[in-house]
């Protein structure tokens, strides 16, 4: 069977829970990321079966999530960790949460993926039209939301089966102008989506990995009604 890594999954409303369902539909093992200051009401409601209705799949079984690891796409390593961010409660709680960490935990607890799914984004201001979003929180969109993919996908290659594919998820804003998705936020997609691009080109050479990205309907997921949508 394949083994798929589903980066972006604190709910069960989102896209990252409806990819994992379909990939453990058809037989994939699950291991997701997740938000660092998410992960203990994810953890909880896991436990307590909350998801237990939305597990369900087709022939009636549930969904095994194998393993959850805490995650922070903006962080690469622990060098790049801002002392405050380190020292928050929520943060402190739990260890190894950069990609670069994650990707190791990954490689000693499973050794390789099949499949790596980004399911992420943020954008500090999104509620801001571009024409008011600041510098920080355009960098910010940029960095949670496209170079996470990059940097994704970089650490996740040497451990990835040939012949493996990586997906991420994007937006027409992109291409159109989408009033209500500011911050940045529609810049960021442009990039992910330059960036499948060149990333298909390079993966594909380098370690036989197809990289597609698709831009989604929209979807009443956590993120999608923080702006409104
Ligand atoms: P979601 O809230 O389910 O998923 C976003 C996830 O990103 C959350 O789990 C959040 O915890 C996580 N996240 C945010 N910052 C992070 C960080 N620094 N490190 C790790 N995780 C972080 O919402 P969704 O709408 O399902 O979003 C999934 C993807 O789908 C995103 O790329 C989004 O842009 C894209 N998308 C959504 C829609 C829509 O209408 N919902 C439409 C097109 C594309």
């Amino acid at each position: 069977g394949k083994r798929a890594f589903i980066a972006g999954v604190a709910d069960d409303n989102g896209y990252g829970w409806a990819i994992a369902k379909a990939l453990a539909a058809a037989g994939a093992e699950m291991l997701v990321g997740t938000w660092v200051p998410a992960l203990n009401i994810f953890e909880t409601s896991l436990r307590r079966g909350k998801f237990d209705e939305s597990r369900k799949l087709p022939d009636g079984s549930l969904m095994d999530i194998v393993k959850v690891y805490p995650l922070d796409v903006v962080y690469d390593s622990p060098d790049d960790v801002p002392e405050d961010v380190k020292s928050n409660k929520r943060y402190a709680g739990s260890s190894h949460w950069t990609v670069k960490e994650v990707v190791e935990s990954v490689k000693n607890d499973f050794g390789s993926i099949d499949i790596l799914v980004h399911s992420l984004a943020n954008g500090p201001e999104v509620t801001k039209p571009l024409l008011e979003t600041s510098r920080r929180g355009y960098l910010a969109a940029i960095s949670a939301s496209s170079y996470s993919y990059v940097s994704l996908l970089q650490h996740f290659l040497p451990i990835m089966n040939p012949g493996g594919a990586s997906i991420s998820l994007t937006y027409i804003a992109s291409e159109r102008a989408v009033p209500g998705y500011g911050g940045g936020m529609s810049s960021a997609k442009a990039a992910l989506e330059s960036d499948t691009r060149v990333l298909a080109f390079e993966a594909g050479r380098k370690g036989e990995i197809r990289v597609n990205t698709i831009s989604a309907g929209p979807l009443g997921s956590r993120a999608a009604k923080a702006i409104g949508f």
